[in-house]
């Protein structure tokens, strides 16, 4: 069985070990039940992941989150066919096959940056972006801020070098229930991490306060329930999370 645990986190260096289990998996799940829309695969059903069934693409290694994602850029946005300067966050794990997928779009410049990994184009700390104001038209920052200790200062780094007039899609895990976002900035144990904000490495979750908090940078914050224009068929076939919202966040023109 694939280390789901470490997929979700990290890219392993084993790429060629990675590969050949993705394509015994692919074999193993044969079938025409689900459908990975970030690559195409189509099978029984996808790998489990944390305990929950039918979650991971064994080819592409997406998750819901990125399906809906590269569906929502594909389809409601302007990404596919305008001149964009693209930077993307943590293309890594199961985020990368759309960093993949937007390497290949001859219509971007596309920058993919990690704060550790190697297997980014850059190395670099969201809290101190190295590119002056306003470099970038589009930035895709998913489920990172829950791993940054300022992250109201990596908001502003984002605003702050996101074009006036510029997009970006800024998401992290929420609990719709919490009024208010809880963190331990200063909470190392990986297993207490797990147990308060529910995955190891999360020093915070965020609450229903998290558009607030991305609007406190200036950004002006739309959130797209777009899971919900898919049909409760597609919604399973995709295997998509209809309670994960698209926060899309722009920069207003006259500001700068
Ligand atoms: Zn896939």
């Amino acid at each position: 069985m694939i280390n789901s645990e470490k997929l979700n986190n990290t890219v392993p260096d084993n790429a060629i070990l990675l590969k050949l289990k993705s394509i015994v998996k692919s074999f193993w799940y044969a079938g025409n039940n689900v459908e990975c829309l970030c690559c195409g695969w189509k099978g029984r059903k996808f790998l489990e992941l944390n305990g929950r069934e039918n979650v991971q693409c064994p080819r592409c290694f997406s998750l819901e989150r990125q399906r809906l994602t590269w569906s929502y850029l594909q389809k409601k946005t302007d990404i596919l066919t305008n001149k964009h300067a693209v930077l993307h966050f943590a293309a890594i794990g199961p985020e990368k096959i759309i960093g993949d997928r937007l390497k290949k779009i001859k219509n971007l410049s596309y920058l993919s940056v990690d704060i550790s990994n190697k297997q980014a184009m850059e190395k670099m700390d969201i809290t101190n972006i190295k590119y002056p104001d306003g470099f970038f038209d589009v930035i895709i920052c998913v489920h990172v801020l829950e791993h940054v200790a300022d992250d109201k200062l990596a908001l502003k780094e984002l605003y702050r070098v996101l074009q006036p007039g510029g997009w970006a899609i800024i998401m992290a895990p929420l609990d719709k229930t919490l009024i208010q976002t809880i963190q331990d900035i200063s909470l190392t144990d990986p297993l207490e991490q797990k147990r308060k904000f529910g995955l190891e490495g999360h020093i915070r979750l965020y609450g229903i306060d998290y558009k607030n908090i991305l609007e406190l940078s200036g950004f002006k914050v739309k959130i797209e329930n777009y899971a919900a224009e898919f049909t409760p068929e597609q919604v399973k076939k995709y295997s998509l999370d209809i309670s994960d919202d698209i926060y899309i966040c722009t920069k207003h023109q006259s500001k700068g």
